[in-house]
């Protein structure tokens, strides 16, 4: 693509990226290709990825395409594996993501219309706010978008009832390769269901959904194919109303009970006791209950079937999306996937176990009215296998043998794509291969859109069914690869932990992780996604990629929200792999962590904090009623108030709240008062591993000094350390331990529930409010409930929750990312504020000042109308105590780290650098600064020839000059940061050490921009 094409596609669409890692990222799908497949396809990184933001924008892109000759290819999540969201000819990316609104939603006559980019889970949470769910999707449901199955085609949890996805689409609307915008419906929609889009880009569906009632299911275990697919025919016969049905093989059993069990802070899951049988999990409307459980007995009688205990169909139902933990066994997986007719289902499975002699997992789901009339199993198999050895090859093409076993017996390959396009008239039936070649022909016959996918004629297409032909001798070298199961590296691969290695490699790139992961999606990047990490990380392990600083920050920045540990369907501990290479990154590799960190760990250093208060001011909070009940002079006590740096400076009303509320509810319990430090979270994520165990142990010693066991706290962060982190750290380095962490609203909702303390009526005014559960809180501690018994407590609330909540809940977008990159910070926030606008909410009730100082700033950045208050405060308000109104001194703080925030960027330094010149030039050592005002009055050409030898200069130079140029840095500083008095009076401490952490990473960028300013300084030009 040349720079006139990409000026005009940026033209066409705000979100086009050029960059080669987010290229690279857009340039595969869920399979590894083998490498012998690979020479026929080549390289498939695009030349740009556009994710558009409307119709109008596709059908700009369908003009801009044409009149290029530039391909485009369609993108939903990339979760389908058969390659068809390859981009064989390079080109174009069509990222759908921004296009994922819900249009309209009809309650009456059971319709929704979407545009295509939206998730099946995304989409069903909006159904349900409306008493509405969905009537079938695939077991790709937290990732998968409704554009990509409808393009795909294909069944799942639902289809035994409503069969495959196209035929409860209603209409589609298609942004032809013309740029007509056209509808399509009834058995038009053949043109545009399993097309893959070759035939348009998707911008709208209008699909039938259902009311949403209440589930029940059952396990049931068979014990051969024989007894399955009799029990299957027995059930369909019965005409039983189930909703869905579903089972897995002995194989999948077993692997799943030995895959590693998702892990919390060190401690995994107890894994479910499955029989290793065929287990069938049946899903059907509670209110056919009866129904189906009074028919049951007599039917699995008859096959030799039993039902399971619930704890069973409870499991197999809630892990319903985590089938890819068995990928951890791998570390990868070759598919298999086909359609096989009901009546040959034994003989088929018969058969794969006698020829396929590598293990195969299977999952299926079975459809009583399929393509032709007839019931119907759609099996996805997986092949344990490891994607870096030849023999992955092979083990690829076992995918053939069952491929040829299904075709032997009646089915199909379930899908075309980009390798089975030589299947096209098996999978699609000629007729409709014939109708879709001439409507392409008519549409595209340059064949732009989606090349080389769905119909047959490429050459990769002739290759594998020359393969097919093959298939019995790749079958005995495939069979013959050595079995993959239980692979775990125990080396670091290019500095990379062992285990961040394995986990690397076991990631099944399902995507589930990324729509929520607020690193993502307040940037709109896959780089940003644990995927997009995951993806780049093994390209790192091949060497195919380098750490920049771009990369290290895009580790950094990650907000540690743990959502995507709770999402992941192979169970990885995501947030605690990117926290070890913080860890590699800053402490051991010494590279440059956010630059505000730096600011906070000198301050922290010097006085406990990361605000740059005094220690001595850190009590100054406290009720000085209190003093003599709870005060630091009480030199014993069980109960520690721990009040964290942001309580203690900042916002002091949630300090002196929870220590009312505390009071109130009649807790003993005492304070650190100056002997508390900051809690140590920022030095954590920071990579300041070192700052981060001085901080803990002088912590734990005060808390220890006091003869406490218990430390309760009001923030989420300061929390996570006294619960989870300290403990573990402290095993680390073998210091003693003995501390239990609670949250206040933990203690004060136990009085609230024992009857020990209530809240009086004041007779306040009624008003409506909802929680933001702080991820520190909420998925690192599971902490609940207890805020909400303590909201619900207050006479005259109402109570609301937002569409995410609880575990699911959004994180605020503190602090790594208000830190580094403030107006992402300001997005991210306002979709949580306005989660809390639609919810009704006039008050976001938080619990965490990180949270509640993010959400304000927000706020006020958009203008969002909710107010944002300190749970404790809220509580604390309604015993009829006032607090200070924190919102200046927030706006105050903002403004100090918003300004510094700028000043700590190479472009922030060199405008700093370029208010003192003359000071600078005055501080170069061995009379050089004369020397060069020399040549700039009278032989400038002399300036210009030096220029090369500045990037080597400035670095040695610079720390010379620097103690000379303090003091004017200083009073620059002071101009461009509002500091408060106390900080400004730590400046001089403070600034050195700020630019002795900063300069030698940043130098290399400073120099290219300063040094143009400088020599037409120095000519007298500026
Ligand atoms: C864990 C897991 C479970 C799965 N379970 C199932 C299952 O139960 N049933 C099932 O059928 N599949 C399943 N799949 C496969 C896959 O998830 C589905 O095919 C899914 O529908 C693909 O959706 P997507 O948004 O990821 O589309 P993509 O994979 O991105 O795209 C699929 C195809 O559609 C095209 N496309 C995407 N969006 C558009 C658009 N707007 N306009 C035109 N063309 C477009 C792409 O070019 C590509 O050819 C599963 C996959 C995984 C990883
Ligand atoms: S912890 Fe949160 S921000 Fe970090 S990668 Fe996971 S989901 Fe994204
Ligand atoms: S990290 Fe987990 S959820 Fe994300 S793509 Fe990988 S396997 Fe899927």
């Amino acid at each position: 693509m040349n720079i006139e094409q990409e000026m005009s596609l940026k033209r066409i669409s705000t979100h086009v990226n050029f960059d080669k890692v987010e290229r690279k990222l857009y340039g595969h799908d869920i399979g590894a290709m083998p490498s012998l497949v690979r020479p026929l396809i080549g390289s498939t990184i695009p030349d740009a990825v556009v994710q558009p933001e409307s119709e109008e924008e596709l059908v700009k892109l369908a003009a801009w395409a044409h009149e290029n000759k530039i391909a485009l290819t369609p993108r939903g999540k990339a979760t389908s594996g058969y390659g068809g969201a390859l981009p064989v000819k390079k080109g174009v990316v069509v990222d759908f993501w921004r296009l994922r609104g819900v249009v309209v939603i009809d309650e009456k006559a059971h319709t929704v219309t979407v545009q295509p980019g939206i998730s099946w889970e995304q989409l069903d949470r909006k159904l349900k706010a409306k008493g509405l769910t969905l009537r079938l999707y695939p077991s790709s449901y937290p990732s998968a978008t409704v554009g990509g199955w409808l393009a795909q085609g294909g069944a799942g949890f639902g289809s035994y009832q409503y069969g495959y996805f196209r035929d409860n689409v209603i209409s589609a609307k298609v942004v032809l390769p013309s740029g007509e915008v056209r509808t399509f419906q009834g058995g038009d929609l053949d043109l545009i269901s399993e097309a893959e889009g070759i035939t348009g880009l998707i911008s709208e569906v209008t699909l039938r959904v259902q009311p949403d009632e209440e589930l029940d299911y059952l396990a049931i275990s068979c014990p051969d194919a024989k007894s399955l697919q009799g029990l299957f025919q027995s059930i369909i016969a019965a005409s039983l109303p189930i909703w869905s049905a579903m089972f897995i093989n002995p194989k999948m059993a077993e692997f799943k009970k030995i895959a590693p069990q998702p892990e919390h802070h060190g401690h995994a899951e107890a894994p479910v006791d499955l029989p290793v049988a065929f287990l069938l999990t049946l899903t059907f409307r509670k209110g056919v209950n009866n129904r189906i459980r009074s028919a049951l007995p007599e039917l699995l009688d008859r096959h030799d079937a039993k039902l399971l205990p619930q704890e069973i169909a409870d499991h197999e139902w809630e892990s319903r999306f985590r089938l890819m933990v068995v990928k951890r066994l791998g570390p990868s997986l070759a598919p298999v996937e086909v359609i096989v007719p009901l009546r040959n289902l034994a003989h088929v499975f018969d058969e794969i176990g006698r020829k396929v002699g590598q293990p195969l997992v299977k999952e299926a789901v079975v459809i009583p009215h399929g393509a032709h009339g007839e019931p119907e199993v759609v099996v996805l198999g997986f092949i344990p296998c490891d994607q870096r050895r030849f023999s992955y090859n092979f083990v690829f093409a076992l995918a053939l043998t069952v491929m040829n076993i299904a075709i032997k017996n009646g089915g199909r390959p379930y899908s075309t794509g980009l390798y089975f396009n030589g299947q096209a008239n098996r999978i699609l039936g000629k007729e409709r291969v014939k109708r879709l070649k001439v409507f392409k022909q008519s549409i595209d016959p340059e064949r732009l859109f989606n090349p080389d996918k769905v119909l047959p004629g490429t050459l990769l297409g002739w290759f594998m069914r020359l393969a097919g032909i093959f298939e019995p001798f790749a079958r005995i070298l495939g069979n013959a690869a050595p079995v993959s199961i239980g692979w775990r590296p125990t080396e670091a691969v290019r500095g990379i932990p062992p285990d961040v290695v394995w986990y690397a490699y076991s990631c099944s790139q399902c995507g589930y992780c990324v729509d929520e992961c607020d690193q993502y999606y307040g940037r709109g990047w896959e780089s940003q996604s644990p995927r997009g990490k995951w993806y780049w990380l093994r390209e790192f392990i091949e060497g195919r990629e380098k750490w920049n600083q771009k990369m290290v920050d895009t580790i950094i920045v990650c907000t540690t929200c743990e959502l995507c540990n709770k999402r992941c369907s192979a169970a990885l501990p995501i947030e605690e792999s990117w926290m070890k290479l913080r860890g590699k990154l800053i402490q051991d590799d010494k590279r440059l962590t956010l630059p505000p960190f730096v600011m906070m760990e000198a301050a922290a250093r010097a006085e406990g904090d990361i605000w740059a208060g005094y220690r001595k001011d850190r009590e100054k909070w406290f009720p000085e009623d209190l003093i003599a009940k709870h005060g630091s002079q009480i030199p014993e006590a069980k109960n520690i108030y721990f009040a964290g740096c942001t309580a203690s400076y900042v916002e002091h009303d949630i300090g002196m709240a929870s220590v009312r509320l505390l009071d109130k509810a009649g807790v003993d319990f005492s304070y650190l008062g100056q002997a508390e430090s900051c809690c140590g979270t920022p030095m954590l994520v920071a990579g300041k591993w070192d700052t981060f165990t001085d901080i803990m142990k002088s912590n734990i010693a005060a808390v220890k000094a006091k003869g406490a066991d218990t430390v309760i706290s009001s923030c989420p962060a300061c929390d996570m350390m006294w619960r989870h982190v300290y403990p573990t750290w402290a095993k680390k380095l073998g210091i003693p331990y003995d501390i239990t962490a609670k949250h206040y609203s933990e203690v004060v909702s136990e009085k609230i529930e024992k009857g020990e303390f209530s809240f009086p009526d004041n007779g306040n005014k009624p008003q409506t409010v909802t929680l933001h559960d702080s991820c520190h809180i909420g998925r690192v501690s599971g902490v609940y409930d207890p805020p909400r018994t303590l909201i619900k407590a207050v006479p005259g609330v109402k109570f609301v929750e937002m569409e995410h909540h609880h575990e699911e809940a959004h994180c605020c977008g503190s602090v790594l990312t208000l830190i580094k990159e403030p107006a992402v910070a300001a997005d991210i926030g306002k979709s949580r504020l306005d989660e809390a606008v639609e919810a009704g909410a006039s008050k976001v009730l938080a619990l965490c000042p990180c949270c509640q100082f993010q959400l304000r700033v927000s706020a006020d950045k958009k203008q969002v109308p909710v107010e944002v208050t300190d749970l404790a405060t809220f509580a604390g308000n309604a015993l009829g105590y006032t607090f200070p109104d924190p919102h200046p001194e927030v706006r105050a703080q903002w403004a100090v780290f918003d300004a510094m925030i700028k000043l700590m960027t190479p472009q922030g330094f060199a405008e700093l650098m370029g208010t003192m010149w003359p000071e600078l030039i005055d501080a170069m050592p061995l009379k050089m600064g004369a020397l060069m005002r020399f040549f700039g009055r009278k032989y400038p050409g002399m300036l210009d020839l030096m220029k090369p030898m500045f990037p080597v200069l400035f670095p040695v130079l610079l720390p010379m000059m620097m103690p000379k140029v303090m003091p004017a840095m200083l009073s620059r500083v002071a101009k461009l940061v509002p500091m408060p008095e106390y900080m400004a009076e730590q400046m001089p401490f403070l600034m050195p050490k700020v630019m002795d952490g900063l300069m030698p990473h940043m130098i290399g960028d400073v120099v290219p921009l300063v040094t143009g300013p400088m020599l037409n300084y120095l000519k007298g030009k500026a």
